[in-house]
């Protein structure tokens, strides 16, 4: 396993609330954060209520996001395979240091789809690094923000496409 990927693995969300463990099930909003100053970033979920209560000041400086626990997953569509294909994609690829440029460009595809939201922006040694999660199952992914000219973006989309098209041949 690449180093990289071990070094920011975020657990995904917890199935209850970090302060009164109340069970945050579908359809229920919680708000989360990242902290960033522990040496692997610590993520912290509340319910709504702990959040006024606590959770916003523990919070603190570090940037927060509010989200809602997945209902039930309906069936894929069609026009969300391709979308599916780019996340798996995108998930093999993360911690492979040859393919920041690739992860960047895959993520703000996903999030373009809202399968990936962006949730927080930290940095570190190497860089600037994005933490998007994916919406149905709360996995965080952290990508390397990478600064590209237009020509890189359009030549990384189209080998992008290719490999996507690959996957189903
Ligand atoms: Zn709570």
């Amino acid at each position: 396993m690449p180093l990289m990927n071990r070094t920011f693995e975020i657990p995904r969300r917890s199935v209850e609330c970090k302060l009164c463990a109340l069970k945050l099930t579908a359809g229920d909003y919680y708000y989360s954060f990242l902290d960033s100053l522990t040496a692997v970033p610590e993520r912290h979920d509340f319910c709504m209520s702990c959040w006024e209560k606590e959770g916003k000041e523990r919070a603190g400086s570090h940037g927060f996001w509010k989200a809602r626990s997945a209902m039930k997953s309906p069936p894929v569509p069609p026009s969300k395979r391709k979308a599916m294909r780019a996340l798996s994609l995108l998930k093999e690829y993360t911690g492979a240091p040859l393919c920041e440029a690739e992860q960047f460009i895959l993520a703000l595809y996903l999030a373009r789809k809202k399968v990936l939201a962006l949730r927080s922006e930290i940095s570190a040694e190497r860089g600037i690094y994005q933490y998007y999660e994916v919406v149905e199952t709360s996995e965080m992914i952290p990508v390397k923000a990478i600064e590209l000219s237009s020509l890189d973006f359009t030549n990384l989309q189209a080998a992008i496409a290719k490999k996507l098209a690959d996957e189903t041949s």
